[in-house]
């Protein structure tokens, strides 16, 4: 492969921040610009990979897939940033009820897979956990300027010119650039809460209709909320209060409040990511992954670093030749 400019990524979100890793592991030159007028999403994640989804406890989208390798990439960022934040930890999903239980229990020879381990009282998943992604994404921030590549600036149009390709990720922020406003995305507003509590468990995640992560010295993230209605940085009552539901019904009492976080998830209709590049024009997308970034982006930043190699295609299903209809015009 050869390359005479370095690449140009926009945004050092959890997405533009894993794919530069996967770009600077292949040895392919680039720039990570951040913007410091648009807010970052990422900092606000919870940052739990979880295998099961939904009541009916299915796997998640190619889970078979995305989880050997994230424990593969970040267990190896780790030691390459020389930096801890990947916290593997077992999730326990109580039943919701008797009903549910005896419901559940009645299928579970059709249900049940190996990340599922069923007791008298719920499920407990295997290969969870969660990512620290503020501090993946200082310690990234530090170590690509440190290596020269990293800036804190918007772009204009006339930059492109000093760059081989352009990869926008740009999270939310995309839904107003014209290049990719056509594209079907569906944010969706999110708060968390951190708090200090000596109830919920410290050795587990808690998951039901919601998830209680337990932080260090008796610290916790409550949450997450999701609307669809305004997409402003600011946290509301009714998700204060929609959290506070949340830790009743999970067994917490007494708490005491300590921040809120507030983001917006670059999520899709077709609740799969948008990557690729534009026909015929060195600009491309790594986007769109939702409320699931920490597991989906690793294994899609190495099959986008594939594609460009010219290795291998990206599943139809992911790249944005699947809306190639809209950008026809
Ligand atoms: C409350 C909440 C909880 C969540 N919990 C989880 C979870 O537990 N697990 C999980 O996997 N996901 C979770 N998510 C989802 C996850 O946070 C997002 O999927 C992820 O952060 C999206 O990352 P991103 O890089 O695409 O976008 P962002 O983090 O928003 O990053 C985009 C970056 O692009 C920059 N930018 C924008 N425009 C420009 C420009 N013109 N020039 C230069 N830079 C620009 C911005 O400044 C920003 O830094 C949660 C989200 C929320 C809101």
């Amino acid at each position: 492969m050869k390359i005479n400019k370095p690449y140009l990524i926009v945004g050092q979100g959890l997405a533009g921040t894993i794919l530069a890793h996967h770009f600077h592991e292949a040895q392919i030159p680039f720039q990570i610009w951040d913007s410091p007028l648009h807010f970052n999403s990422s900092y606000a994640a919870g940052g739990i990979f979880n295998p099961v989804t939904g009541r009916k406890l299915e796997k998640t989208w190619l889970a078979d897939d995305l989880f050997p390798y994230l424990f593969e990439f970040y267990t190896r960022l780790e030691k390459h940033l020389n930096t801890s934040f990947f916290h593997p930890m077992p999730l326990f999903r109580p039943y919701a009820n008797d009903e549910m239980k005896g419901w559940l229990e009645e299928r579970k020879d059709q249900i049940n897979h190996e990340f599922l381990d069923w007791t008298d009282q719920g499920v407990w998943v295997s290969q969870a956990g969660w990512v620290d992604v503020a501090t993946l994404l200082r310690r990234s921030k530090s170590y690509f300027e440190s290596h020269g590549i990293y800036f804190l600036r918007t772009y204009q149009e006339q930059d492109f010119v000093n760059f081989e390709k352009v990869i926008f990720c740009e999270g939310f922020h995309a839904v107003h650039n014209p290049l990719w406003a056509k594209l079907p995305f569906l944010p969706a507003k999110g708060e968390l809460i951190r708090f200090k509590s000596d109830e919920p468990s410290s050795e587990h995640i808690l998951n039901k209709n919601g998830f209680v992560l337990p932080l260090a010295d008796g610290h916790f993230k409550v949450g997450a909320t999701y609307r669809w209605d305004e997409f402003s940085q600011t946290p509301t009552d009714s998700s204060r209060e929609e959290l506070i539901g949340k830790l009743t019904s999970m067994g917490v009492s007494k708490f005491e409040f300590l921040d809120t976080f507030v983001g917006i998830r670059p999520a899709t209709q077709d609740r799969r990511p948008f990557v690729g590049f534009l026909p015929e024009k060195p600009l491309g997308i790594f986007n769109g992954f939702g409320s699931k970034s920490v597991s989906i982006s690793p294994y899609f930043a190495k099959a986008f670093i594939q594609e460009i190699r010219g290795e291998k295609e990206l599943d139809f299903e992911v790249s944005i030749r699947r809306y190639s209809h809209l950008f026809s015009v």
